[in-house]
């Protein structure tokens, strides 16, 4: 499937009660999963999407739904989300109490395993009608069982990690389910894997699905990769730092912005490394000059913009430093790729400020591996995640507190 050009969550026009939750969260770019499947859930297709954890498809789910049920709400169960874990039901409803924060959508996750009084909770917000509820399949049955949860009005069916629920054997289970649910209904199916057998399980619940498929790289494993956590005013410190201390050959820094690229090719001027970025506002014949300096090791240091960074052949990188982290995973895979090239060894770094955990989070469960964090230069404080603003003392990031079931 061919690549959609959305470069802001603005450009889906969700409504705007869904648009500030996501402005609350700081999501502002859609993941590869997001730009393909929100328009497809939006014109109300069946949808199969091969995906894992880490790629953003709980956004890319939850969202184009979230924004039907602001628009033309109901006072039922709207949506069902049928998942193999509870620890997979409850990171989906977390996520769900941010995107909904702003409207008045109600939810329930339900699961098993707890205590009476969890129980009675679950059922007293199902029998109030939650308008999304997220669940593990035996304890689903157990509330249609009891009559606590109703299907009749259910407009749309989600089944994640499906791969897994089938492996779990919960191929009755979810056909029970569904059974009470109507035939007409929009049903969406992730899963990591795409096995024949979860072929023919998508063919026999879903209609006319459409298709997108995620494929996600790993970094060679001859990079080294490490993080350091500054905050952005140190950045310019630390990457001088590491440029004089490395003493690598041939380092490209990648910037967010052709405009930043620019400024720190300036800084980096001024504090005596011989740097000089390339970005797409120079003519075509300096940007070959830069690059030819490059290649020739007559410019040890480059700064480039992602953009670029797609278009440029060049061995034996000694060093790359992300500058800022990039928007998404498989950017920042092709980036640390210039490094490590033909067999050789390489090492890529990352300075990752509070604002940009959360990209770098997910970049790592894109990878399934952890980064090894760097001790910063002297001087240099340890930017941590979620730190208390100097100016106010409050936390920065919105945490949500709001209780399934109530409206
Ligand atoms: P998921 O694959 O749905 O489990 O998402 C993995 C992580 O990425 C979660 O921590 C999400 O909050 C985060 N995430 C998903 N989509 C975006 C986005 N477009 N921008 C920033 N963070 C995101």
């Amino acid at each position: 499937m061919s690549k959609i050009l959305i470069l802001h969550f603005h450009d889906f026009l969700f409504e705007y009660e869904i648009q500030d939750g996501l402005d609350d969260m700081g999501f502002e770019t859609p993941t590869p999963i997001q730009e393909m499947a929100i328009p497809i859930i939006l014109d109300g297709n069946d949808l199969i999407g091969c995906a894992q954890t880490g790629t953003g498809k709980t956004a890319a789910f939850l969202l184009p739904v979230l924004n039907k049920m602001v628009w033309d709400p109901i006072a039922s169960t709207d949506t069902l989300i049928i998942v193999p874990t509870r620890e997979l039901a409850l990171q989906i409803y977390q996520a769900l109490q941010g995107f909904c924060y702003h409207t008045k959508i109600t939810s329930q996750v339900v699961y098993g395993g707890t205590d009476g009084i969890s129980f009675e909770q679950e059922k007293k917000a199902l029998l109030h009608g939650a308008n999304m509820v997220i669940g593990t399949p035996g304890r689903l049955i157990a509330h249609l069982n009891m009559g606590n949860l109703k299907l009749e009005n259910l407009r749309h069916l989600i089944l994640d990690e499906a791969d897994r629920m089938l492996d779990m054997g919960f191929v009755e289970d979810i056909l029970k389910i569904i059974g009470k649910a109507p035939k007409k209904r929009q049903t969406l199916m992730f899963s990591a894997t795409m096995p024949p057998k979860i072929r023919q399980f998508a063919a026999k619940l879903l209609h006319e699905p459409k298709e997108i498929s995620i494929a996600v790289s790993k970094p060679a494993e001859r990079v080294t990769q490490g993080v350091f956590r500054v905050h952005d005013k140190d950045k310019n410190a630390v990457a001088v730092w590491l440029l004089k201390e490395k003493n690598l050959p041939s380092v490209i820094l990648f910037t967010g912005t052709k405009a930043k690229a620019r400024q720190l090719e300036r800084d980096l001027q001024k504090a005596k490394v011989d740097a000089k970025s390339i970005s797409s506002d120079l003519e075509q014949k300096e940007r070959e000059e830069v690059l030819r300096a490059f290649r020739s090791r007559r410019l040890p240091v480059l700064v480039a913009t992602d953009v670029l960074s797609r278009g440029i052949d060049i061995e034996d990188i000694g060093m790359v430093i992300n500058y800022d982290v990039p928007g998404d995973a498989e950017d920042y895979i092709h980036r640390i790729g210039r490094t490590a090239r033909a067999e050789s060894k390489g090492e890529a770094y990352t300075f990752v400020s509070p604002e940009e955990n959360g990209k770098f989070k997910r970049i790592e469960q894109l990878m399934e591996m952890r980064v090894n964090v760097m001790p910063n230069p002297p001087g240099v404080s340890q930017a941590l995640p979620f730190a208390r603003s100097a100016e106010n003392g409050k936390p920065k990031k919105k945490f949500f507190h709001r209780k399934g079931g109530k409206r």
